[in-house]
């Protein structure tokens, strides 16, 4: 059986502790790799590791470090299929979404912030004639990025990727629950010529590893993604201990259809928002509000076509709804479900795990879900469930949809559809969280900033910004 190993300056390691993990297949239910069972000194090694190479990286030549995650970009697509069949058996997901979405999105990431290594600006202040102002931005250090199981390599990548760019080194974790493309991925950077020392990957669990490296006073910045509770006690360490953080949580995020909306349009990807990747995406749209005069017409296509997704193997070209991440994971899902019906939900399609036939017999699926006769505030309605399950409910007026959509913890990202410019702009402007899609969904331009407000997190990345987060800036003022 296949043994991952820690990627520290450089080379493959085995755990110090030499023990390990299993890593199981969630489709079919049984382990296929082991993971290392890292710790504290895992760690050490690893930030000894990305101090010593800090020097050499830090100071390199833009264009010297673009050649070099270019490399590692063109990589990613030289092995697109056989990282996205990696993906798919970690995860569960499709291998058909894991090539088009993470695994391609992975590459773009590399590719952008390679090029954010050669444009990467300071600005400069004029104070009329008499003094003048200037930037400078140095990479902080080693960074800690720390990343959840839901789209493995994307998020990964998401992080480390304006790290290098921006000049640090770093120490990171993937998911233990989703290591493999994370692995395979060290391997491309070793063979891209990436420095030694300059990335350095600790696979492990989230209260050892991911904890002991929000501990290590040797790392002065933390990017995080994942959940907002998890989100929440990384605070506790690293606040006190004054680190740059930047925290990607969770969300809850609304979906707010018009009656003037392109029908059509507005249920087909309502589909993918609701249902991609088993739903297990920040991005999707949970709770789906739609404006009465549409509401029974809405409802009866909506629940047709979630009828219609093909649940199964993911390694099946038709696959859309794959396996949920964990055993653990999908028994959340159908709790969740359990209480949704327990506060007065009607259950109109799914509820239920699915057993597929054939070598996924034993996987962890579940039915594409959608329940109406829900209220805003109850549990089913605020909290994260994280899978393929969305409530829908009507609204009459415009500010009773705002209400509902702004009425959680949660402020990640929101969905709107209507043919209506002007409205567009208003709701828009005053929807609480980080990024609107206005009649699409998961459009990604990554010049622009990302991130939620509330619960869902605290600083901005990508863009330029997620560069200057990995920075230290120094204004020099000269007076004329
Ligand atoms: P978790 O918060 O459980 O874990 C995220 C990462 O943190 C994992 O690598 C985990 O390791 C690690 N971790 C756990 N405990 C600690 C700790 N004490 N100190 C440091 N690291 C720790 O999230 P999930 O992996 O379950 O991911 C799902 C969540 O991520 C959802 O809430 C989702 O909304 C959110 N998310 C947010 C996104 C955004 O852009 N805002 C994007 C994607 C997901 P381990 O796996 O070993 O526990």
């Amino acid at each position: 059986m296949e043994k991952i190993a820690n990627y520290i300056d450089g080379q493959f390691r085995a755990p110090v502790a030499g023990k390990y993990l299993d890593n199981i297949n969630p489709s079919i239910g049984e382990v296929y790799s082991l993971i290392p069972d890292s710790d504290g000194d895992d760690v050490q090694l690893a930030v000894e590791a990305a101090t010593r190479a800090f020097e050499g990286w830090s100071s390199l030549l833009p264009d010297k470090r673009f050649a070099v995650l270019a490399r590692i970009a063109d990589l990613i697509d030289r092995d697109a299929d056989a990282l996205a069949l990696a993906e798919s058996i970690d995860q569960g997901k499709p291998v058909k979404l894991a090539k088009s979405m993470d695994i391609f999105r992975a590459g773009a990431n590399i590719r952008f912030y390679a090029t954010g290594a050669m444009h990467f600006s300071a600005e400069a202040h004029a104070t009329g004639v008499e003094a003048v102002n200037y930037t400078l931005r140095s990479p902080v250090g080693v960074a800690g990025c720390i990343s959840p199981w839901n789209l493995p390599l994307y998020l990964f990548t998401w992080k480390i990727a304006p790290a290098l760019a921006a000049g640090c080194t770093v120490v990171a974790k993937p998911s233990e629950l989703t290591p493999m493309t994370a692995y395979l991925f060290t391997k491309l950077c070793q063979e891209a010529g990436l420095p030694q020392g300059v990335l350095n990957v600790v696979h492990g669990l989230g209260p050892k590893v991911g904890q002991a490296i929000i501990d290590h006073p040797g790392i002065p910045a933390i990017s995080f993604t994942g959940g907002t509770v998890t989100g929440k006690k990384i605070t506790t360490t690293a606040g006190p201990m004054l680190k740059k953080l930047s925290l990607e949580l969770g969300g809850k995020n609304p979906n707010i259809i018009f009656a003037d909306a392109d029908f059509d349009q507005a249920v087909a990807t309502s589909i993918s928002s609701s249902f991609t990747n088993q739903g297990e995406i920040c991005l999707c749209g949970s709770r789906i509000l739609i404006e009465r005069p549409l509401y029974e017409k809405f409802v009866k296509a909506f629940v047709a076509k979630t009828k219609e997704l093909v649940i199964g193997d993911p390694l099946n070209e038709a696959t859309r709804i794959g396996a949920l991440v964990s055993e653990a994971h999908m028994n959340k899902v159908l709790s969740y479900i359990d209480l949704a019906t327990k506060e007065g939900g009607t259950i109109l399609t799914g509820g239920k795990r699915v057993t597929v036939s054939g070598r996924c017999a034993k996987g962890f699926f579940v039915e594409p879900t959608v329940v109406t006769g829900l209220p805003a505030n109850c549990r089913t309605n605020q909290e994260e469930i994280f899978g393929p399950v969305v409530t829908l409910a009507p609204f009459d007026r415009e500010e009773e949809a705002l209400a509902m959509a702004n009425g959680t913890s949660y402020g990640l990202s929101a969905t709107l559809w209507t043919s209506d410019l002007t409205r567009a702009h208003r709701i828009s402007s005053q929807l609480k969280c980080g990024i609107v899609w206005v009649n699409c969904w998961l459009y990604r331009d990554l010049r622009t900033p990302f991130g939620g407000t509330k619960g869902s997190g605290v600083g901005r990345e990508g863009g330029w910004e997620a560069m200057r987060f990995f920075t230290e800036a120094k204004n020099v003022c000269i007076r004329l």
